[in-house]
Formats: C-alpha cells, structure tokens, sequence
C-alpha cells in the first residue's frame, strides 16, 4: 500500500474518490463547502507531482440517471474557486465522452464525472421494484445490477492509472467507487489525505488517549447511540450523555419527564449502561436541569426544570444552568474530548446555547491542551454554527462511517486499500 506522498504520479491519471456531496440552495448554489475544501490538499498534491485528476462523486440520493437537481456540474464553480484550476465536466460517468476525456486528459487537468448514484450500479442496488415484487424477482434485479455493477466499476477504472479513496464519509459502503474499484488497482492504490488524517485522529482517539478521556454523547434517542455508547465503555473514563436520550435515562429511573423525547423500550438498556459504568468505574454524568419548552418550536414558551421532573405538556429542549455548568467542569478537567451529537435542539437557537456551551467548553479544554475530536454531522453542524471548528483539535467528515470505525468494524473502503 502506497501514501500519495510517496507515489509517483509524473504522467498517470489518478481517479480519486471524493466526497462532494454538499449541500445547495434552491439555485444550485453550494451553501457549505467543507468537504470541498478537505480534499483540496489531495488533489493539489497529485497535479503537482505532474499527475492529472479524474475526480468521482455521489450527490444526494437521486434515484434515476439525469436528475438534473443532483448533477455535480452545478459545484464546478465551489471546487474551482478552492482549487484555482479549471475543471472540466464529463457530463456522464461512463458514456463515450467521459473516456474520450480520461484518455486526452494532459498533466496538470482535473475532470469531474458526473454523480454517480445516478446509476444503481454505484450501490448495487437494484431501483423501481415494484412494491408486490416477489423474493424471486428481488434476487433477479439483484443479480442483474450485481452483474453490470462489474461493467461500471470496470469502465471507471479504465480511465486511470491509479485510485485514490479519500471519501471517508463514505467509507463505510461498499460500493463501485469506494471499495470495488480497489481491486483494479491492486498496486496504485492509495487513501488521500482527508482519509489518512481520519484514520491517524481516530485511532490516535480510540487506541492511545489521555486520560481522563471523556466521550459526550448527545442527539436525539438511546437506540441510535447504544452501540457506539457500549463501545466507548471499553475506552473512556466518563460519558457524559446529552440530548433527547437525557429522557429515556431519568424516566428509566423513575423520573417525570412530560412530552420529552422517550424511548420506554429502552428504559432497560439504559439501567444496563448505568449499572455497567458503575461496575466499570466510568463516571456517567447527565444534566441535573433542562430548558423545558411548551412547543417545539422557536415561538414556544421556555423555562427550566429538573430534568427528572418536567410537568406535563411541556417537554425537554436543552440542558439548563446547572448543566452548562456541569458539563463544563467536567470536560475543562479531562485531556481527551470526544463529541458526538447536540445536547438539545441546536437547530433553534433558543434550544442552542447548551450545545454552544459544550463547544466553548472543548474549545477551552483543547487551548489547554486537551485532545477534541467532533464527529458525527450534527456536532460538525454545531460546531461550525458556533464558529469554534479551528479551535478544536480535529472535526471529522464522517457520521456514520465514523461512529462504525469507533465501534471497531472494519470499513469497506478502508480494509479495500489496506488488503
Ligand atoms: P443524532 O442524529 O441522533 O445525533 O441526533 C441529532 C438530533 O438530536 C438533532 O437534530 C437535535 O435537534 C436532536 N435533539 C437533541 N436534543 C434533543 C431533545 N432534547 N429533544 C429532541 N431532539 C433533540
């Protein structure tokens, strides 16, 4: 397995696997170009070594070829203005004009293939059964989109003389572009750096910590976070649980908590954590108050309470004093923060400032010398809104693919380069 720093990629042509799946306006407009500007370095680094750059991505979740709302030709202006080097549009991933282009493509240019979830090919999943299909014909379109997934992967991996995965977001797929192409390439294969420096910060996280090593778990419901919450138990020395899942744990304990979010099923699971963390000695802390709001909405009514007595009607938003308080002792006194999920509605602004005071939190913890992971979208969303992501040790693209590498399975488009 090669690093891009010690490839040579003077005249080859490198198919790069990125992930530009940002968000636009109504006009098409990229409205947040972070992973953009993350695999910049990459892609600089391969047109300077005097290579030339086919770049492949998903946008969304089109489910036919030319849904023009999900074309990538519409971030041609985002990259260019962070790259500063025109980018040509093949219009298709794997019509005539794309290969014609791959193959005249000179050291120093960069193209870009269009969306690649525009054919089923990219997931290998068949699309437009009918609803009363039966189990035969499901493993018929199976079958079929598997046996022209080998044509797609095949026709992309003509264009280049090397790949490149550096689509960690996305490494948790196995999918044409992210792990099957791999294979083509079984000595030109290589991570870029968005996925080397994801790697390094979250083994760095997970393997070597310093202790006190504190995870904060926050969104919206235990059933979600319970494997990765189980996971860390194996790793930290405290948790401190946030969000809606704040609810399921104090009713599970006999708290009142009105209209909050609660997940009664679960109610088990959680006593099992906190019975766990006791025999384990890992400190759970969650917040002794709450915003409560008469509506979820920005014009609701809000006031605090303990969190374990919520009258009825009103619900759970956000941590309240206490536990800004609270929380923020605990993470300035710990030297690895790891941060996944919101503690309340971060969305709303009036349910954010819990959130906010989490993230001022780490952002000191981390000018003291902490370590801070953020991961998962929404913590990145929090972060970025509260403007903090440079003042925090490492904010990771992934959600998913990260929650599943933290809880130890092996990533598709990771065990592809590495075997
Ligand atoms: P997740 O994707 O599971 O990390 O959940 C993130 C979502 O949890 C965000 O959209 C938050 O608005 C939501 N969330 C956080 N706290 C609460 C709460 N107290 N009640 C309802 N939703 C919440």
């Amino acid at each position: 397995m090669f690093a891009i720093d010690n490839y040579d990629f003077k005249g080859k042509r490198a198919i790069i696997r990125v992930d530009f799946n940002v968000p636009l306006d109504a006009e098409g407009k990229v409205t947040d170009d972070t992973r953009i500007r993350a695999a910049i370095p990459t892609i600089k680094k391969v047109l300077e070594k005097g290579g030339s750059v086919i770049l492949m991505s998903h946008l969304g979740r089109p489910k036919k070829n030319n849904d023009m709302k999900f074309s990538l030709e519409q971030i041609i202006p985002a990259i260019e203005a962070r790259l500063g080097v025109e980018v040509k549009f093949a219009g298709d991933c794997i019509g005539d004009k794309a290969a014609q282009m791959a193959a005249a493509l000179k050291p120093g240019e960069v193209m870009l293939l269009e969306n690649l979830r525009f054919y089923a090919e990219e997931e290998g999943k068949p699309r437009g059964l009918a609803e009363d299909a039966t189990d035969e014909q499901k493993a018929e379109a199976k079958a079929a989109v598997k046996a022209s997934q080998k044509e797609f992967v095949k026709r992309l991996a003509s264009y280049a003389d090397c790949y490149i995965n550096d689509a960690f977001g996305t490494a948790h797929r196995r999918h044409a572009s992210t792990a099957i192409i791999a294979d083509f390439f079984p000595n030109d294969k290589m991570f870029g750096y968005v996925m080397e420096n994801e790697l390094k910060a979250i083994d760095g996280v997970m393997q070597n910590p310093q202790r006190p090593f504190c995870a904060i778990i926050g969104g919206s419901k235990v059933s979600t976070k319970i494997t990765i919450i189980e996971k860390l138990m194996e790793k930290v020395d405290s948790i401190i649980i946030g969000g809606g899942m704040t609810y399921t744990f104090a009713a599970a304990q006999g708290g009142k908590v009105g209209n909050s979010i609660c997940e009664p099923d679960m109610f088990p699971v959680a006593l099992d954590i906190l019975k766990k963390a006791e025999q384990k000695g890992i400190k759970i802390v969650t917040s002794p108050d709450a915003l409560i709001a008469d509506a979820f909405s920005a014009e609701a009514n809000t006031k605090e309470a303990p969190a374990n007595d919520i009258p009825d009607n009103w619900e759970g938003v956000d941590i309240a004093s206490e536990g800004k308080k609270a929380f923020r002792d605990h993470i300035l006194s710990c030297k690895t923060i790891l941060w996944n999920g919101p503690v309340g509605v971060f969305e709303i602004d009036k349910f954010a400032t819990g959130s906010k005071a989490v993230a001022e939190a780490i952002a000191e913890a981390t000018e003291k010398g902490a370590y801070s992971l953020i991961g998962g979208g929404d913590s990145v969303a929090c972060i970025n809104k509260f403007g903090l992501a440079d003042k925090v040790s490492y904010v990771s693209t992934g959600g998913g693919a990260l929650l599943e590498y933290m809880e130890g399975k092996e990533l598709p488009g990771v065990a592809a380069i590495r075997k």
